[in-house]
This record gives C-alpha cells, sequence and structure tokens, in this order.
C-alpha cells in the first residue's frame, strides 16, 4: 500500500523572489513540487530551477551528493574520515578555544551564506560578535548586495528597498538596469510580461553591456561599456535639468545635497556621457525623457550595478535620478534593488556583515553596539571593523587568520582571484566547511565537515526583496546525520561558551531537542532587536507567518506590514530628509588595455544556481546550456580565426584558464562573457607549470569598492588567444541518476590530468513531467571533455572508459598507439535495432557531431556499424541533431521552434498568416508547448522570432 501524499508549504531556496511552493512527500520522499497559488511572490508560478526541485531531492541523487556524516581529517591531504557528531563538534571548539588563546579572537573568522535561513543567520552573528568578541563574520552576499546596502543607506538612509512586486502593474516605465531579470530572476520577469500585455503605454528601458534576453521585452535598449553606469546616470540628469523635468518640489521639501550634485552633473554632457557609455546622445535623450516624465518610474537592478568597484556610487547615482524627479514613495514609482540570494536581505536584517549589528544597526555606532550588547546581555560588542570577505582571505592567506567557519557557502568557487583563496584555505590552521553537500570543491579543503539540512528538510525563516518574511518548512525528515546550521552552530556555541567563559551566563539558551521551538526562540529575539528601528517586526509572530507572509516594518499593533515606504516624503535620517550624493564618475579598477585588451563580466545561466550543487545534479538542466563556454563577439573571433568550440587561453593578472570559446551576438566587441557557475567542479585543467586551473574565478579581481567593499566580479581584463592543443578526447555515457553522478565525482581527480577538461551531464530526449513529477529518474548522462597537447597514458584512457561504463565484453574498441588515437563504444541491442550507450573519442573527435547526435538523441545505430569506430569517419546518411534545448519542461529545442516558424511564415493563402509576434509566439506554444509551463523560455522564443522576422520589423519600438 502506497503512503499518502502530504503537502508542505515552503519558499523556493535559490533566487531573491522568494517564491511560494508546495512540496509533495511520501513518507520520507519528496516526491514533488508546485508553486504556491497563495504566495504573494508568485501565485502558484515557478521558474525552471523552482519547478525541478523535487527532482534534485531525489533518493539517488541524495546518496551520491549529500554531506550525510560528519568527517575529519587528520591532516590536510588526509581521507576525511566519520566522526560522531558529538567528537566532531569537540574537536571544533577545542580548535576555536586554542587559537582564540593563542591568537587573540580576531586569529578567526566566519564565512556564512544569504542561502542560510534568518534564525541560522542570527546565531552566527552572536557567536562571532557576541560570544568570541570578533566582528570577523562575513557572507557571500557581500559579493552580490553589499553596494545595494550602502547605496541606500548614503541616499534613504535604511537599507529597505522601499518598493514591492506590485509596484511592476502600476509602473508606466520601468528601468531595468544591470539585472538580467528574465534569468536572474524568472517569476519577477514575467510579472513585467504581464504588466506589459496589460497596459501597452508602458515603457521599457534596459540597459547593460550585453543584450540579453531580458533586452527582448525592452522598447529601449542601451549597450553601456562596463562600469561606466554613474557617468550615463549622471547624464540623464543633466539632461532632465537642461528640460527642466526635475521635481523641484520635492526636492526642496525632502532632499538635500542637491546643489553639490547639479554643479558636478554641469560637466556631464550629452557628449561625453555618450562617448563614455558608447550609447548615442538621442538614447540618452530618450532614456532621460522617459525616466523623468513618466507618471511613474520603477528601477530594477541587481549585480551590474552592485559587482563594481564603484558599486556604491552606482547605486545611489541611480537613486539620485529617484529623488530628482519625485519618483519613490507612490504606487510603481521606487529604486528597487533585486536581490540575488533568498535570504540577503534576512542576512542584512540580523547585522550579518563584518561591518554591521542587529537590526540594521551600524557596527561603527557606539549608541548601536550598546543596545545590541544590552539586548544579549554582555559586557559589549566589539569596536574593531570585522574582515570583509576578501579581506578575510587575505588575512587567511597571509596567515593572520588561523581558523576559518565556512557555511552554506563555496568560496573555491565563488570567490574572485581564486589562487588567494585556495592559499588561504590550505594555510589556515583549522577549516571548518558546514555543507548540505559533498561536492563543492571548498570541501576539499575541510580539516572538518559537518552535515547540514537543506531545502525540503530545513526550518526557520527567509526575506525576499520586497521585504516579505515567509516561512520555510520542512516536508521530510534530515538526510543521514545532518542538523540544522543553526543548530550546529548553537550546540558549537554552547560547547565553546563553557570553554572559553565556565562563569558566564548561558548566551544560547534554545533548545536543540525541539528544533520548532529552538527556531521560534531565535526568531523571537532577532523580533525584539528590531524594536524602533526601520525594520521593526514587533508586530509579527511566527504564528502570523504560519498563516501568511508578511511584509515589514510591521510594529506593535499594526495590522500589516507596509507595502511601499516613504510615502509621507519622511526617509529614516536624523532630519528626516533624504540625501543626494555627489557621485562622481569612476572608470573599472582594471581598465582594458593593450596586453589585455577583453573586458570579461560573468552573469548567470538561466537554469544554474551558483556552484551548481543543486542544480547541477539534473542532466535536464544542462539541456539550455550543456558545457562550459566564454562567448564572443563574432567579428572578435573572424580576425583572430577562431570558430565555435575552438579552445582558448583565458587570462588575466591573476590566472589562466582554457576554456571553448562560442560565439554571441549578445557580447559587444571587446568584451566576452562566461557564466559565474562554472567552477573547478566543473570546468578544470592543469597549466603547463602544473598549476591547476579553477573556474572561472581563476580570471576576476579582487578589487573592491572602497564603500561597500564588494568586488568588482563585473569586469576584469583579459586577453584570450587560441589554445593549440591537438590531442582531444569526448566521452558520453547513458547512465542511471546515481551511476551518473558518482562516475562525474570519480572523473573528477582525473580533470587535472589534461591541460582543459569539462565534465557535466545531460538527459535525453524523452517526455518530461514539467512539475518534476514524482519519478525523479529521468534519462542521465555524463559528458567529459578533455584536450591536451598529447595522449595521456593508456591507464587514465582506460579509467574514463571504466568508469564510464565502457569496459563489458561487448564494448568494441580501436586502439592505434602510434597514431595516439583511441575508440570505446557500447551498443544495446534489441532485436533489429541497435542504441549507442557510450563511447569515448580519444585523439580524433573530428566524428563527434554525428556520433553525439546518435546517442543524446537516441537515434537507431545498427546502420552505422564500423564506422563508429573508424578514426576521421563521416556517418553515410546525414544524422540530424535535434538541437539544443529551449524549453526545459517539454523538450522543445531550437531546431523545432525555427522549423515551425519558418513553416507557419510560409502559411500564406487559404492558411493563417503569422503577422504578429504575438501571434507566432501563441503558435509556437500551441504546437508545441514550449513556454507554457514556467515560460522561463518565452523571452527566446521572442528572441528567436524577431531574429527570424523581415529586418523592418525588428526596428526598436520607441
Ligand atoms: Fe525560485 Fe525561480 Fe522563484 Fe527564483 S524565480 S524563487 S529561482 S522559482
Amino acid at each position: 500500500m502506497s503512503l499518502p501524499i502530504t503537502e508542505t508549504r515552503s519558499t523556493c531556496p535559490y533566487c531573491g523572489v522568494g517564491c511560494g511552493v508546495v512540496i509533495e512527500s511520501q513518507g520520507n520522499q519528496i516526491t514533488g513540487v508546485r508553486g504556491d497559488p497563495d504566495h504573494p511572490a508568485n501565485f502558484g508560478r515557478l521558474c525552471t530551477k523552482g519547478s525541478t526541485l523535487a527532482l534534485t531531492a531525489a533518493a539517488p541523487i541524495t546518496r551520491q551528493t549529500r554531506l550525510l556524516q560528519p568527517l575529519q581529517r587528520a591532516h590536510k591531504a588526509a581521507a576525511a574520515e566519520a566522526v560522531s557528531w558529538d567528537d566532531a563538534l569537540a574537536f571544533a571548539a577545542q580548535g576555536f578555544a586554542r587559537i582564540i588563546h593563542e591568537h587573540g579572537p580576531d586569529a578567526v573568522g566566519f564565512y556564512v551564506s544569504g542561502q542560510l535561513l534568518t534564525e541560522d543567520y542570527y546565531v552566527f552573528n552572536k557567536l562571532a560578535k557576541g560570544l568570541i568578541g570578533t566582528n570577523n563574520i562575513d557572507t557571500n552576499s557581500r559579493l552580490c548586495m553589499s553596494s545595494a546596502v550602502a547605496g541606500y543607506k548614503q541616499t534613504l538612509g535604511a537599507d529597505a528597498p522601499p518598493a514591492c512586486y506590485e509596484d511592476i502593474d502600476h509602473a508606466q516605465c520601468i528601468f531595468i538596469v544591470g539585472s538580467n531579470t528574465a534569468y536572474a530572476h524568472p517569476i519577477l520577469f514575467r510579472r513585467i510580461e504581464d504588466a506589459r500585455s496589460a497596459n501597452p503605454a508602458l515603457k521599457i528601458i534596459f540597459c547593460d553591456p550585453r543584450r540579453t534576453d531580458t533586452a527582448e521585452i525592452a522598447d529601449l535598449y542601451l549597450p553601456i561599456q562596463p562600469g561606466t553606469d554613474v557617468s550615463l546616470f549622471n547624464g540623464m540628469l543633466h539632461i532632465m535639468l537642461w528640460e527642466g523635468w526635475t521635481n523641484n518640489a520635492f526636492i526642496a521639501a525632502h532632499t538635500h545635497g542637491f546643489d553639490a550634485l547639479k554643479a558636478t552633473v554641469r560637466d556631464y554632457t550629452p557628449d561625453l556621457v555618450a562617448e563614455t557609455c558608447g550609447v548615442s546622445k538621442a538614447d540618452l535623450f530618450t532614456a532621460a525623457k522617459l525616466f523623468a516624465t513618466s507618471p511613474a518610474t520603477l528601477s530594477l537592478y541587481c549585480q551590474g550595478l552592485n559587482q563594481s568597484s564603484s558599486g556604491t556610487a552606482k547605486n545611489a547615482a541611480l537613486i539620485n535620478l529617484h529623488l530628482a524627479t519625485g519618483h519613490i514613495g507612490r504606487p510603481g514609482a521606487a529604486p528597487f534593488s533585486l536581490t540575488g540570494q533568498p535570504n540577503a536581505m534576512g542576512g542584512r536584517e540580523v547585522g550579518g556583515l563584518a561591518n554591521l549589528i542587529s537590526a540594521h544597526r551600524d557596527m561603527a555606532n557606539p549608541v548601536h553596539r550598546a543596545e545590541v550588547a544590552a539586548h544579549w546581555g554582555i559586557a559589549s560588542v566589539p569596536e574593531k571593523p570585522g574582515l570583509t570577505a576578501v579581506e578575510m582571505f587575505q588575512a587567511a592567506a597571509d596567515g593572520r587568520i588561523k581558523a576559518l567557519w565556512i557555511a552554506c557557502t563555496n568560496p573555491a568557487q565563488s570567490m574572485p582571484d581564486q589562487s588567494t583563496v585556495r592559499r588561504a584555505l590550505a594555510r589556515a590552521e583549522l577549516v571548518i566547511v558546514q555543507e548540505a553537500f559533498s561536492t563543492p570543491s571548498s570541501c576539499d579543503y575541510a580539516d572538518l565537515l559537518l552535515p547540514a539540512t537543506t531545502w525540503g528538510e530545513k526550518t526557520g525563516t527567509v526575506t525576499n526583496s520586497e521585504r516579505r518574511i515567509s516561512r520555510v518548512r520542512p516536508a521530510v525528515a534530515a538526510s543521514g546525520q545532518a542538523r540544522h546550521d543553526w543548530s550546529i552552530a548553537v550546540d558549537f556555541a554552547q560547547r565553546l561558551e563553557r570553554l572559553l567563559q565556565p562563569q558566564a551566563s548561558h548566551l544560547f539558551p534554545y533548545s536543540l531537542t525541539d528544533a520548532s521551538a529552538g527556531v521560534e526562540a531565535i526568531w523571537n529575539e532577532h523580533r525584539e532587536s528590531t524594536r524602533g528601528r526601520d525594520l521593526d517586526i514587533t508586530g509579527m509572530s511566527y504564528a502570523m507567518l504560519e498563516a501568511a507572509p508578511q511584509q515589514w516594518p510591521l510594529k506593535t499593533g499594526d495590522a500589516a506590514g507596509k507595502a511601499r515606504l516613504y510615502g509621507d516624503g519622511r526617509f529614516p535620517t536624523p532630519d528626516g530628509r533624504a540625501r543626494f550624493v555627489n557621485t562622481v564618475y569612476k572608470p573599472v579598477a582594471e581598465p582594458r588595455e593593450s596586453r589585455y585588451p577583453f573586458s570579461l563580466t560573468t552573469g548567470r545561466l538561466r537554469d544554474q544556481w551558483h556552484g551548481m550543487s543543486r542544480t547541477g545534479t539534473l542532466g535536464r538542466l544542462f539541456g539550455h546550456v550543456a558545457e562550459p563556454s566564454i562567448q564572443m563577439h563574432p567579428q572578435d573571433m573572424a580576425r583572430r580565426l577562431m570558430k565555435d568550440g575552438d579552445l582558448v587561453h583565458v587570462t588575466s593578472k591573476r590566472g589562466s584558464i582554457v576554456v571553448p570559446v562560442q560565439a554571441s551576438a549578445e557580447v559587444a566587441l571587446s568584451q566576452a562573457f562566461m557564466a559565474m557557475h562554472w567552477g573547478e567542479e566543473y570546468l578544470s585543467g592543469v597549466s603547463s607549470i602544473g598549476e591547476p586551473l579553477a573556474g572561472v574565478n581563476a580570471l576576476t579581481t579582487s578589487a573592491c569598492c572602497p564603500d561597500s567593499k564588494q568586488p568588482e566580479l563585473k569586469h576584469a581584463a583579459v586577453k584570450i588567444l587560441k589554445a593549440e592543443l591537438p590531442w582531444t578526447l569526448l566521452g558520453m555515457a547513458w547512465l542511471p541518476q546515481d551511476a551518473a553522478l558518482a562516475a562525474r565525482a570519480s572523473l573528477k581527480p582525473l580533470m587535472k590530468a589534461f591541460a582543459f577538461t569539462s565534465c557535466t551531464l545531460f538527459s535525453g530526449n524523452t517526455p518530461l513531467s514539467p512539475s518534476g513529477g514524482s519519478s525523479g529518474h529521468e534519462r542521465c548522462g555524463v559528458l567529459f571533455r578533455a584536450a591536451g597537447h598529447e595522449a595521456p597514458p593508456d591507464s587514465v584512457l582506460a579509467t574514463i572508459e571504466r568508469l564510464l561504463d565502457l569496459e563489458s565484453a561487448d564494448t568494441l574498441h580501436y586502439a592505434d598507439r602510434k597514431k595516439g588515437q583511441r575508440r570505446a563504444m557500447h551498443l544495446h541491442r534489441i532485436g533489429e535495432r541497435a542504441e549507442l550507450t557510450g563511447f569515448v573519442l580519444s585523439g580524433d573527435t573530428s566524428a563527434q557531431a554525428w556520433i553525439k547526435t546518435l546517442l543524446q538523441d537516441e537515434l537507431p545505430a545498427q546502420a552505422y556499424g564500423r564506422l563508429l569506430l573508424l578514426p576521421g569517419s563521416k556517418a553515410p546518411v546525414a544524422v540530424q541533431s535535434r538541437g539544443r534545448l529551449v524549453c526545459t519542461c517539454f523538450n522543445v529545442t531550437d531546431v523545432a521552434i525555427r522549423e515551425h516558424l519558418a513553416q507557419a511564415g510560409e502559411a500564406t493563402a487559404g492558411e493563417r498568416y503569422l503577422a504578429s509576434p504575438d501571434d507566432k509566439l501563441a503558435s509556437l506554444q500551441g504546437a508545441l508547448q514550449c513556454g507554457t509551463n514556467c515560460g522561463s523560455c518565452i523571452p527566446e522564443l521572442k528572441k528567436t522570432i524577431r531574429f527570424m522576422a523581415p529586418a523592418d520589423a525588428q526596428a526598436t519600438r520607441v
């Protein structure tokens, strides 16, 4: 008898939109997920990532990728061995106590995550600042949101996004800048699409160096040069002043500092700004006019502004525009910073950064420190500023930080300047990694690994971009011996407290045996810390959150939270006025120059999340982008005689990697793009002097914004040269899900045997259950690619074949040692039909296109016989690829989409001619179903429609 299905309401663990989900489970297994129709962030919708959450929690994946018990290494190079929780935490507490005793509290550091829940964050913050007495606690939100925090505080007086999602419905002009919203915040983008349909008068401006899918919705696209945003915003203000479009009454009544800014922007003439930013004067004028003269302008912005050496100035210069035009505090009018991570906001609320303390208080303010000390019942909170993310790893690399505690983040993938980060992790005496997954590269450096619960198991709260706090609820019990993040931190803190201050009162009195009581007690303590602050939530309770998510502030006595802020024109500054910041444009920290002539930018893929610990477990989510690559403008490639798939050396002042190149019309001349996700886990190799190559962040710079200390991940000067690596290898095999993940883990050490390697998953073409369904067993394969100067030893190739299950007696083999060539093929025969289930081509991969298609498209292979084994062989009949997946929900490829559009375009007399883009989209959706489930592919469908339309139909709409 099957177990009953239980439904649990929770939130998606990926981006800052904070969508509500309904998790289906049977017994202790998550079996499905769907959008929560009652959650105000998404009203039932989920994107590709959210809708596949249940698949990532399937048992075969959990077995292969989760950290299921505490592990300890005797020394850095030793294998990790299982230990009990008691021994693990005793070891951790004794290690920290010894280092604190010998070197002082600032010899330890905590690096935590915007994916922790608010309660987890609160405990870590109290542990560092309240118990140990160091402010060395920072978070990966430093890489994500700290410029937004500093920008809001400098201008509006508090770190509070003043808008809500509903403002998208009220805006008459939406200014999307430095944000690929279509990929990074897909469900919010669906809302923008809805607003556009409902209101034909809505104008949308999109500003970004890359013409991403987000541009598809824009009336005006500004292809800004990297890092020149401050110049653009100042130039727009210059035009607004010249044309009389500023709101002088608002400026006079609610702000100060405008005169100084006015004097500054006088120099930002349209000629100068157009030249600096690479946009036309006409477009600059149009942008200024639309922004200023619209009845309500809403700016949506993200990492393009934040991840910059002038990130705070960029944020402030944009907010200046809102203050100058009065576009704030009204429905549809606000500067709205979109948070990248699911709980970057919650982390900020509890003061989880090195320069903050609880409830948006400042570490530098003695009154704030005294308030928090009183709240925690301690004598004082340390005054000395803590080390921010980049500083903390630099200090560990220099030997000043001796112990590092890393929770729920993977600095060995996500931090810039990986060589410094890896030096830090190798040098620190004690590295503790608290993680749900065993796969992140940071785990390789840990002396102690502590297994944590994750989505579907966790309990607590998160806050999304619009200040809305939602409950995260467990649908199933913890996997293996995993414990909640807050519970691990509390248990450790209680032990450390006994070692450091045996006489002291107990700072961490939360129940470890009753998780519900423990987590609520922590939240209640956090709630009390907000009393009288801008984010006051003293009128909220866990019971209230059980009923529905709530926005802050919600003070004692209030019936509901505030949807939008500053409607009364009063700001949380000493005099109640907002402040213009006198922003001055400064170029990127590392300008392009003759030796490094390209500007490399990084960003998200549509279907992957951060270091891919979770999304990288599903072949399906590699359908849209299958392998790592660097994108360049087609002309830049042609000039360098490069073609798609060629390997190139990409080199910055900090490091070098080898990666395939791909032409992209999205990327401007002299620029290049690489997805932020590709770390050493998926893209690796070894340099000619034997140094390991560690993913895209081997190249990025740790140059930071002086105010926010956020590094400039959006620009690094690089050179790109063709790599001459004549020996190549491609291996692919269908494997059961758990075997595929096990094979990938076993292949990882081999990635250092070659000058270039990448290792990803792929999925098949069988129809999928778009909701994530209940199977969790869709077909999965491993794709391993390598290149080098010469063939590796046969033993290495034999190991690759074995790991791809190509050593059975019926596997066909070919080898020519002299030529360094070798092939292995496995055909599965059923009657007359044979299917290729796995192959390795080594030495010569020129036949990869048709052999790869035979396998991945599951085509009959019986006709190809010995050709499969012959190097340089061509298929006797054309093997047509189904193409690249565009719609992941219904397995619709770019080839199928183009074919349908071509047929629809040809239909004339007697049939319905599809004239408008909307008609064509509807036709595609009707015929192929693409874009009818999660909607993530709709921008790409629209782009394809535009590219296939006659040129005169592609003109800019403004
Ligand atoms: Fe999750 Fe997608 Fe919603 Fe973001 S937009 S919270 S990734 S479902």
